[in-house]
C-alpha cells in the first residue's frame, strides 16, 4: 500500500519540520507554499531550548551553532543602563534543557528548513495559496484548492499557514464561524540588524539584554558568531504599521531613525548607536488572535499547528518554539507506519482521535503562554509617566533578584516538550 500523502499547507517553521518528521515515520508528505520563491523573511528569532531540542531532531544543531554565539546572560535595565537584574543562566541551558539557546536571522531559519526539506526528497510547491478545502468521506481523502486553479487530494491536511492561516479561516467557517483579521495589539515594533556598539562589548553586555524605557522597550542578542545583533524597539503605534517592508537606505531609513532618535532620546549611547549603526529598518504592528478551543484545531482530516492555531505576539518569544512543541507532539501521536504490522487503515479510522488528542494537549499550554507574551508586551511599553515607570522597574528588579524562582519559571518553558 502507498504511504499516505499528507498535504502540508505552508513552509515557514512548522511546515517543513513536521514534513520531514512525518516522512521518517512512513508518511508522504507535500508541501505548499504560497510565496512564489521563499527569501527574505524579515526579522530575526531566538530559539529556546524547548525549540532547539526539536530542531535537532531534523537537523543537528551543533552544525548552526558554528556560525551562531549562544547568548551567555540575560540582562534587564534601565534606558540610561543602569542594572535592574541579571543573570548568567543561559550558559547552564544545555547542561540543564540539553541545547543552548540561539539567536538566528529568520531568513537562515527559513532557508534552511527549506533546504533540509528538499535535502529529504519532500515535494515543495511554491506559489501555491491555499483558498479551499474540501474533505471527502466516502473516499476517506481531503482536496487542497489553491488560487491559482490547481488542486491536490491527500489522506489528511496540516495547516501550518501562519497567523493569517486560510486553514484556520476555512475550518472556522465550516462550523460557522466567521473569523476577521488578526487583533492589533496597540503595539509595534521597528528592527534591525548591527554590529554589537563598542560601548555595549565594554559594559560586558554580551547576551540577551532588555531596556526599559518610558514607553519605549529594546531587546537586542546575538545573531551570528561574529558581533551582529538583532534589536527591536517595541513602541505603541497604529495598525496600520504592519508593512514588514525593509527599508536598507535613502530618505525612508533616514525617517525611521529620526523617529528611533525621538523615541530613544534618554537610552543609553550604545542603545543609541545600535540602532543608528543599522543598514537596514523594517517596522510592523504586533498581532495576536483570541485563543480557540480545541476541538476548533480540527476536522476529521484536517488540524492546525503553529501560529495558524496560536497566534502570538513576540514578547515571550515563544511562537515560533511552541510551533517546534506542536511538530514535536503531532509526529510523536502519529503512529509509525515503518513499524512492523503497521496498517494505515486502522490508523485512519482513528485520525481524528489522534487529532483531538494533540489539539486537547496543547491548546492549554499555548493558549496560556499567548496571553502572557500580551501581558508582558503591556508591561514592557509604560505609557503612564515617572510613577508607573519606576513600579514595572520595581517589579524586574523583585523578579530577578530570586534567581531560583527565576530558574522554575524557566524550566517550565524549556524542560519541554522532552
Ligand atoms: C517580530 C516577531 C518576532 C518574533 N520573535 C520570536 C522569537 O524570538 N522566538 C519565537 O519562538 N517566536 C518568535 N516570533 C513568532 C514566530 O515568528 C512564529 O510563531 C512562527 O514563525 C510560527 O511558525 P509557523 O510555521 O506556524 O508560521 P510561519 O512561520 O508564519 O509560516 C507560515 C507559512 O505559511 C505560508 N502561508 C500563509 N498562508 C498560506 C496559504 N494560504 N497557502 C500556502 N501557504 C501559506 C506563509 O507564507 C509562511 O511561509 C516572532 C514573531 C514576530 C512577528
Amino acid at each position: 500500500m502507498p504511504p499516505p500523502t499528507v498535504l502540508i499547507i505552508g513552509c515557514g517553521i512548522a511546515g517543513p519540520v513536521l514534513a520531514i518528521l512525518l516522512k521518517r515515520k512512513g508518511y508522504h508528505p507535500i508541501v505548499f507554499e504560497k510565496v512564489q520563491a521563499l527569501g527574505d523573511a524579515g526579522a530575526s528569532l531566538m530559539l529556546m531550548p524547548n525549540g532547539m531540542k526539536v530542531l535537532n531532531l531534523i537537523t543537528p544543531t551543533p552544525t548552526i551553532l558554528e556560525t551562531h554565539t549562544p547568548p551567555t546572560i540575560l540582562w534587564h535595565g534601565t534606558a540610561s543602563g543602569h542594572t535592574l537584574g541579571k543573570s548568567p543562566i543561559p550558559r547552564t541551558y544545555k547542561e540543564r534543557y540539553s541545547q543552548p539557546a540561539m539567536g538566528i536571522k529568520r531568513t537562515a531559519l527559513n532557508l534552511h528548513l527549506k533546504q533540509t526539506l528538499l535535502d529529504n526528497n519532500i515535494p515543495l510547491y511554491e506559489g501555491y495559496n491555499l483558498h479551499d478545502i474540501q474533505e471527502h468521506p466516502s473516499t476517506n481523502t481531503v482536496t487542497a484548492y489553491f488560487t491559482n486553479g490547481e488542486s491536490l487530494s491527500g489522506s489528511f491536511l496540516i495547516g501550518c499557514d501562519g497567523i493569517k492561516s486560510s486553514t484556520r479561516n476555512i475550518l472556522l467557517a465550516k462550523t460557522g464561524v466567521k473569523e476577521g483579521p488578526p487583533t492589533f495589539t496597540g503595539l509595534m515594533q521597528i528592527a534591525g540588524l548591527s554590529k554589537r556598539s563598542e560601548s555595549l562589548r565594554e559594559r560586558g553586555v554580551s547576551g540577551m539584554c532588555n531596556w526599559y524605557g518610558a514607553g519605549a522597550h529594546v531587546i537586542a542578542y546575538p545573531v551570528s558568531s561574529t558581533g551582529d545583533v538583532s534589536w527591536a524597539v517595541t513602541l505603541s503605534g497604529r495598525e496600520t504599521e504592519e508593512t514588514w517592508r525593509a527599508v536598507s537606505g535613502g530618505e525612508e531609513l533616514e525617517r525611521r531613525k529620526g523617529l528611533l532618535r525621538e523615541k530613544l532620546a534618554g537610552f543609553e549611547d550604545g542603545v543609541r548607536e545600535m540602532v543608528e549603526g543599522a543598514q537596514r529598518i523594517i517596522s510592523y504592528g504586533l498581532f495576536d488572535r483570541a485563543e480557540m478551543r480545541a476541538e476548533q484545531w480540527f476536522s476529521g482530516r484536517c488540524v492546525l499547528v503553529g501560529d495558524a492555531a496560536h497566534p502570538t505576539s513576540p514578547h515571550l518569544g515563544q511562537g515560533a518554539n511552541q510551533a517546534f512543541e506542536d511538530c514535536y507532539h503531532l509526529s510523536r501521536l502519529l503512529p509509525d507506519l515503518t513499524a512492523e504490522g503497521a496498517d494505515w487503515p486502522a490508523v485512519e479510522a482513528g485520525l481524528e482521535g489522534i487529532f483531538r488528542e494533540f489539539a486537547e494537549l496543547r491548546q492549554p499550554r499555548t493558549a496560556a503562554l499567548v496571553k502572557e507574551a500580551r501581558h508582558i508586551g503591556e508591561q514592557r511599553v509604560v505609557l503612564g509617566g515617572p510613577e508607573l515607570c519606576r513600579e514595572r522597574d520595581a517589579r524586574i528588579v523583585a523578579a530577578w533578584s530570586d534567581q531560583e524562582a527565576v530558574a522554575e519559571g524557566l524550566d517550565r518553558l524549556y524542560r519541554e516538550p522532552f
